[in-house]
C-alpha cells in the first residue's frame, strides 16, 4: 500500500445507487411530459372575444397566458436537465461535479437529482 498524498480516489457511483436514480429520473420526466400533456389548453392564444374569456378581464387572460407560458418554458428546461442526466448515468458521468470533477454528495442527489455541481461548486 503507498497511498499518494493529494490524489483522490472517485469511488464510481454504485450500481444499486444508479438504478434508484435512474428510475427517479424516469419518474420526474414522465411527470412533467404528463403535465406538458394536461396543460396545453392554458397555452392556447388568448383570445380575444369577450364572452369566451367569461368572468376574467382581457388583461387577466393575459396574465394567465404569461404565466402558463413561463411555466411550460420552465418545464421544458426541467425536462431537458431530467434527460442531461439520464444521459450522464449511461455515460457513467453521473454524480460527478462538472466544476471540480469530484463526486457529487449523493444525499444531495437525492434531493436534487438533476444536480451538475456539488454543494461547494453549486451557484444556486
Ligand atoms: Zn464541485
Amino acid at each position: 500500500m503507498h497511498p499518494i498524498a493529494g490524489i483522490v480516489v472517485v469511488e464510481p457511483m454504485k450500481e444499486a445507487d444508479l438504478d434508484r436514480f435512474r428510475r427517479q429520473l424516469d419518474r420526474l420526466a414522465s411527470e412533467l411530459r404528463e403535465l406538458e400533456e394536461t396543460s396545453k389548453p392554458s397555452v392556447q392564444p388568448v383570445s380575444l372575444d369577450q364572452a369566451s374569456v367569461g368572468r376574467l378581464s382581457r388583461m387577466d387572460a393575459m396574465q394567465a397566458q404569461q404565466m402558463a407560458v413561463e411555466t411550460a418554458r420552465r418545464r421544458r428546461e426541467d425536462l431537458a436537465k431530467v434527460a442531461g442526466a439520464l444521459r450522464r448515468i449511461d455515460n457513467g458521468e453521473y454524480g460527478i461535479c462538472f466544476a471540480c470533477g469530484e463526486p457529487i454528495d449523493i444525499r444531495r442527489l437525492a434531493i436534487a437529482p438533476t444536480s451538475t455541481r456539488c454543494v461547494s461548486c453549486a451557484d444556486d
